[in-house]
């Protein structure tokens, strides 16, 4: 059975579910309108958002082009997310 990955390290510390480059989000979203492997879940506000003891999984991601990518659901082991031109993005993201 597929397991959800975990999001291991992100880099946006400017979004309100980081603290110390780690995500606590429950789970989050990958890709959006755009076809780019966007963090559909960055979230710019002044609350802290999160759970601090989590670890965010991935609970959807809607690029089909990732090799990782198997009915819209992601088969990496895990996946690191951080800045790329401008934008939230999955890094782990590797195109079929
Ligand atoms: S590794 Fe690929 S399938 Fe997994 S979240 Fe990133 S873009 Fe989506």
């Amino acid at each position: 059975m597929m397991e959800m990955p975990k999001v291991t390290a992100c880099e946006v510390s400017q979004c309100a579910y980081n603290a110390n480059k780690a995500c606590h989000a429950m789970a989050i979203t990958i890709g959006d309108i755009s076809n780019r492997p966007k963090c559909d879940t960055f979230f710019q506000t002044s609350i802290h958002g999160g759970v601090k003891e989590t670890t965010a999984g991935v609970g959807a991601c809607k690029i089909s082009e990732c090799n990782y990518n198997e009915e819209l659901e992601c088969s990496a082991a895990n996946i690191k997310v951080g800045m790329k031109s401008g934008t939230a993005e999955c890094l782990t993201f590797t195109k079929r």
